[in-house]
């Protein structure tokens, strides 16, 4: 799967892109929480070790990050609209690229010969729009909001027949009457890393 690398935003995978991080790797990334998807070999390779040693970037990783992500999952989203008595903070999106790959391609059509429905691509896409949905809840936060109304989700191809799939979410960051605490400990980090 080619991609664009999250950190260091260079070509990944195919022959002129940076490696792709191997099974091992990946696996560690996970287990550390630092793994993000479409990550290059050496990006991964120096936050699994610095998060390993002990790096000051782990404190950030695990004090910074995990109530920022544990705000955004309890965050509230709807497609309905904004209602009156909120305060709407404007729009925000979050986005989410995913290649289907040559492997999952390949599984897909060897459980269908087999007549098997495949689940890979939905498994994927679904990973992806949580993704997706995530980052758009991050920049409601930023904007000291706690819910996002209105919100839409697109599939759309992002390269026409290279398996790129990009799924974006948008909404309207709205700041309601009763947050929760955590949401605004969540809104304090933010606004303090600014
Ligand atoms: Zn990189």
């Amino acid at each position: 799967m080619a991609g664009i690398c999250p950190i260091c935003g260079e070509k990944v995978g195919g022959f002129t892109g940076k490696a792709e991080p191997f099974q091992r790797l990946l696996d560690e990334g996970q287990a550390l929480g630092v793994y993000k998807y479409g990550i290059c070999l050496d990006c991964l390779k120096s936050i699994v070790e610095k998060t390993r040693q002990g790096h000051p970037e782990k404190s950030i990783i695990t004090q910074e990050a995990s109530p920022i992500s544990s705000a955004t999952e309890k965050m509230f989203s709807s497609p309905s609209p904004v209602p009156a008595a909120e305060e709407d903070r404007g729009l925000v999106t979050g986005y989410c690229i995913l290649g289907t790959g040559p492997l999952t391609s390949l599984f897909s059509a060897v459980t269908d010969t087999f007549g098997m429905k495949s689940n890979a691509y939905l498994e994927k896409a679904r990973a992806a729009e949580k993704e997706a949905l995530s980052m758009m809840k991050l920049e409601a936060l930023k904007l000291g909001a706690d819910a996002v109304y209105c919100v839409r989700i697109n599939l759309t191809e992002a390269t026409s027949g290279n398996g790129m799939l990009m799924v974006s979410a948008s909404g309207a960051a709205v700041k309601t009457t009763a947050q929760a605490p955590e949401i605004v400990k969540a809104i304090e980090i933010l606004d303090g890393s600014k």
